[in-house]
C-alpha cells in the first residue's frame, strides 16, 4: 500500500504504548497530525522521541494502542507497506552508490521504469540544490550535502509521512540553522506531512507548525512555537523552554489572576500555570533573559553573584541565595562575583506552577 502525498487527511495515534521489558517508553501517547503539518517531538533525552518515531515508521511494534492513517491501520503494516520517508542522524547513505543510485534506491526497489526514476532524482536533485553532484560518492560530499542526499531520497518516494529523527545534530552550527531553513522551505514546497524528532527548543521553536513535547514517555503538552514558549503548561515543559529560574517557595495568597509567593522571605508574585493553593509548595519560573540586576522590593531576591561574562550587548552571570536556590540572570553592567545584588523581573515574567512531577515511575 503506497498512498499517494495527497490522498490522507490525517495520522492518528491512539494511546499508543511502548515497553521494553519493564520500562514504559511510550504510555498511552495520543496525537492527531493533519496533513501539511511539521510537528516537533521534543524533549529531553531519553523522553521517548525515537521510539514514537520509529513505532510511526514501523521499525519497532507497538505494544499497545494503534496507528491510523485516516481510517487505515499502519501500525500492523510493514515498514516498506507504510512506505514513510525516514531521515535519520547518520543520513545512512549506501556508501558505494553515488548520489543518484542513492535517491533512486527506493523508486528502483519499488520497480519504478527508468524514465520515471530519471525524473523523480532529477526533481529531487534541485528540490534539494544538489544538481552537480550526482555521480559523487557520499563519501565525497560534506556533511551538508549528505543530509541533502538522506532528504532526497527520504522525499522520492512522494511519501504521505517524512520522518526525521535529529537530522541536524552532526552538522556545526552555521550548517545546522541553514539547513534548518532549507528543510522548512522543502517540506513547504513539497507540502509533505514531516514530524521531525529534536532535543534542541530552537530547532523545533523554528521548524515546526506544532511542538509536542514529551517527558518519559508521556505527552506534556502540544502546541504553537508561541504557545509553549510563553504559556508552558506544566513546570518541566516550561524548564524546556528556557525558564532557567526555579524559585521554590509556598503560596502565601492568590490575589485576582497573581499568585502570591514567599520565596526565602522575599515576596514573588506571578500567574499561576497549574491550580495551587494558599499554604501549599509553588514553584516560580523566570527565564534568564528576564531576571536582571535592579533594586530591592516586590518581585526582588537578594543573591550572591558566582560568574559574570560578558556578551557583546550584555552580562550574563550566576548567581545563588542564601538558601541555595541558583539562578541564571543578564545585566547591562558588569558585577563583581562576590557581592551582593537584587534580581527581579516583572509579575508577569513570572509562571508559577504546583509540585513537578518526579521521574519514570
Ligand atoms: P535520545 O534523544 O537520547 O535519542 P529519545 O527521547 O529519543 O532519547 P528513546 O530512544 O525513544 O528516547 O528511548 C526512550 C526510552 O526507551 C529510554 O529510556 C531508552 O533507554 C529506552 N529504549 C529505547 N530503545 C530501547 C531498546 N531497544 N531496548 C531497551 N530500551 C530501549
Amino acid at each position: 500500500m503506497t498512498i499517494a502525498l495527497s490522498q490522507f487527511d490525517e495520522v492518528r495515534l491512539d494511546r499508543v504504548s511502548r515497553d521494553f521489558g519493564a520500562l514504559n517508553a511510550l504510555r498511552d501517547v495520543s496525537l492527531t497530525i493533519r496533513r501539511g503539518e511539521f510537528i516537533a517531538l521534543l524533549g529531553p533525552s531519553g523522553c521517548g522521541k525515537s521510539t514514537t518515531l520509529n513505532c510511526i515508521a514501523g521499525l519497532l511494534p507497538v505494544t499497545g494502542g494503534a496507528i491510523w492513517l485516516d481510517k487505515n491501520r499502519v501500525d500492523t503494516l510493514r515498514p516498506e507497506e507504510r512506505g514513510f520517508g525516514m531521515v535519520f542522524q547518520n543520513y545512512a547513505l549506501f556508501p558505494h552508490l553515488n548520489v543518484r543510485q542513492n535517491i533512486g534506491f527506493g523508486l528502483k526497489m519499488r520497480g519504478r521504469p527508468k524514465a520515471e526514476i530519471d525524473r523523480k532524482v532529477d526533481e529531487a536533485l534541485n528540490l534539494v540544490r544538489l544538481q552537480g553532484q550526482e555521480n559523487k560518492l557520499p563519501g565525497q560530499l560534506s556533511g551538508g550535502q549528505q543530509q541533502r542526499v538522506a532528504i532526497a531520497r527520504a522525499i522520492v518516494i512522494e511519501p504521505p509521512l517524512v520522518l526525521m529523527d535529529e537530522p541536524l545534530s552532526n552538522l556545526d552550527a552555521k550548517l545546522r540553522i541553514e539547513m534548518r531553513a532549507e528543510i522548512r522551505r522543502i517540506h513547504n514546497e513539497l507540502g509533505a506531512t514531516t514530524i521531525y524528532v529534536t532535543h534542541d527548543q530552537d530547532e523545533a521553536l523554528s521548524l515546526a507548525d506544532r511542538i509536542v513535547v514529551l517527558r518519559d514517555g508521556v505527552v506534556r503538552q502540544v502546541g504553537a512555537p508561541k504557545e509553549l514558549y510563553e504559556t508552558p503548561a506544566h513546570f518541566d515543559v516550561a524548564d524546556f523552554m528556557g525558564f532557567r529560574n526555579k524559585l521554590k517557595g509556598k503560596v502565601v495568597a492568590i490575589e485576582g489572576d497573581r499568585t502570591i509567593l514567599d520565596v526565602e522571605g522575599a515576596r514573588i508574585s506571578g500567574v499561576a500555570r497549574e491550580r495551587v493553593s494558599v499554604g501549599s509548595t509553588g514553584y516560580a519560573a523566570i527565564r534568564s533573559d528576564d531576571l536582571e540586576v535592579g533594586e530591592a522590593g516586590p518581585n526582588a531576591i537578594a543573591a550572591t553573584v558566582d560568574t559574570i561574562e560578558y556578551r557583546g550587548r550584555e552580562f550574563v552571570g550566576t548567581a545563588h541565595s542564601a538558601g541555595g536556590l541558583d539562578f541564571v540572570f543578564r545585566s547591562h553592567v558588569s558585577v563583581e562575583p562576590g557581592s551582593r545584588i537584587h534580581l527581579r523581573t516583572e509579575d508577569k515574567r513570572i509562571l508559577v506552577f504546583a509540585e513537578p512531577v518526579q521521574g519514570r515511575q
